[in-house]
Parts: C-alpha cells; structure tokens; sequence
C-alpha cells in the first residue's frame, strides 16, 4: 500500500477493523467497505505508478491524490487528478470487476458479478460533479476519465458523457487529450488544489456505523499479534504472549485515536486508551506526544501519520 494512497477513510477503517469487537452490529459492514476501499485505492496506486512510468508528455506532470474542491455547498472528493501544462483531467478509477452498466436514461449504475447484480452508486455521476468541482475552482477546463483497472472488469452499457478507458490504453488517450498548446501554468494550478485543507471525515463515518470510544477495544496492541493489549513494566510495553518489547508503541495507540476522534485528548480517556493506572507512568507516555493543552484536563496529540502507515504497512501491502 503505497503512503500516499492510505488516506484518513482508510486508516479509520484499518483502526476499526482491528479495535471493534466481532459482536458489534457493525463490524461485517466496516470489513466489506474496507476491502472495497482498499481494492480502490490499489487501482489508484497502480494506475498512478503506469502513468508515471508511461505517459509520454513535455514537462511536469503533478499527480494529486484524495484531493477534496470545493463544490456547492460541501465539497467533492477526487481520488485521483492529473496536472500538467496542457491537460487536467480527473481520473475516476475503477477496481472492480463483473460487468458495468451505466445506465444513462435515470442515471443508474449496477454490475452483475457471479450472476448477481449489485447496484452501486454510479461512477459517471460522481465524475461529473469532481469535473465541475475541478474546473469551477481552478477556473480552466477540465477532462474526465472512467479507468478500468481490473482486467476482469468489462463494460456491457457504455456512459454518455465520459469515457471509459482501460488501464492499458490510458496513456495514450491521456497523450490525444493533451495534443495542443500550453495552456495553463501546471506549477500554479497543482499549488492551488494543494493548499486545500485534507478533510477529516471520521466523524460522521463513525456515526453512521454506532462507533464510539466505548465500543472500541482499548490498549496499547502488539505490532506481531494485534489483538491482545500490551502491558507497561519495568519501564516498557511487554507483549505476554510474543515476547515483544517497546518504549514508544503507545504513540500507535494516541495516533490511532486522532484519526478517529480528533487531536484533543480528554485525560481521563487516555488511562483507558493506554491501559495504565498509574498517573505518573501516564504523564510521563504523554509528556512529548500528547502534552497538555490550554484546556484543563486536556491533552493535544501531536499529530505524526507516518507512525499509523508504517504500522498498518505490515499488514496492508
Ligand atoms: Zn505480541
């Protein structure tokens, strides 16, 4: 799983997958929609990789991954945007296989896979509205691509307004699209859409699934086993069943917290988030990663992603 694809919806989902017990009423639903988005997020990676080893065009090229545009009242998510000089074109990747209908009489989108069909919501539509996100913010024109990136994915009824493009040939169509003159200025575009904030939207996933802090299991887990709590002795985290030893595996633990709750840390959670009882042990764990903040009573965790990506990157490859 390449970093830059394991976005927050993603770790929020590794983190739930691990910490929600079998019995909560939603865990079959956040395992299904992590495969679903893992899948996705393996297709961007892989056509990102392609383009950057394929695609043939003078000059810089930007690739923006998970970027959110304004739009209307809220904003659109495009997981995966091309910049270059005489080309933008948002690039809705499909790893999915079956075979795709996209019916453009009501706008309806299903596939049949083994036999079963499966409405979804529909590709074209969500690439519409990121097209106009896009072009509306940036104030240029913009192209939109539906990619195949399953071979085992076929389209039996063919979108309207976009095409839909094998993984294969994307270069190429990409390379057509970009046959002109320079148009815009790449460098100042791919600046504009990365000073965008990256939306945390935890929250409202985890309302909609009945996750709370309560549902979750606590404790700081072993990195070899996963499951079971580690215990703080003699002045390290002790794994009782691998042998595992650690100084700093509870700031795993803080970061898994910020992505599903926020960076503020009430204190009174955080004996229960680490496993420990003692104020003094707890101080001292909290004393760089997550110091007390202006607020009595709270801590503010410092916010470092790379620990969560370098811990999920051993399960998630
Ligand atoms: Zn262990």
């Amino acid at each position: 799983m390449g970093r830059c694809c394991m976005n927050d919806f993603l770790l929020a989902g590794m983190i739930a997958a691990e910490r929600l017990p079998a019995a909560h009423e939603a865990k079959s639903a956040v395992l299904s929609e992590l495969r679903n988005a893992l899948a996705g997020a393996s297709g961007e990676q892989r056509t990102a990789a392609l383009l950057k080893r394929e695609l043939d065009l003078p000059g810089d090229t930007a690739f923006l991954h998970d970027v959110h545009v304004p739009y209307k009242d809220g904003t659109a998510q495009i997981d995966l945007l091309l910049v270059h000089a005489e080309v933008v074109c948002v690039l809705e990747v499909k790893n999915m296989v079956g075979e795709f209908y996209f019916d453009s009489v009501n706008f309806q989108f299903h596939r049949i896979v083994d036999g079963r069909r499966e409405g979804m919501r529909n590709p074209e539509a969500q690439l519409h509205r990121a097209v106009r996100a896009v072009s509306g913010f940036l104030g240029v024109p913009v192209h939109g691509v539906i990619v195949l990136a399953s071979r085992s994915g076929k389209v039996v009824e063919a979108p309207k307004q976009y095409p839909v493009i094998s993984l294969d040939y994307l270069p190429f169509h990409l390379e057509q699209l970009a046959k002109g003159s320079k148009l815009f200025d790449s460098a100042v575009l791919a600046a504009k859409l990365e000073s965008l904030p990256a939306r945390n939207s935890s929250r409202h996933w985890l309302e909609r699934h009945n996750i709370t802090f309560d549902s979750l299991r606590h404790g700081v887990s072993c990195p070899t086993c996963r499951c079971c709590p580690l215990v703080w002795q003699e002045r390290k985290w002790n794994c009782g069943v691998c042998g595992f030893t650690s100084r700093d595996a509870h700031e795993v633990a803080l970061q898994e917290y910020a992505v599903l709750f926020g960076c503020e840390l009430d204190t009174k959670l955080a004996y229960r988030l680490l496993g420990v009882e003692d104020k003094y042990i707890l101080y001292r764990l909290l004393e760089k990663t997550a110091p007390r903040s202006e607020k009595r009573g709270k801590r503010r965790i410092v916010e470092n992603r790379e620990l969560l990506h370098a811990y999920f990157g051993r399960v998630y490859r």
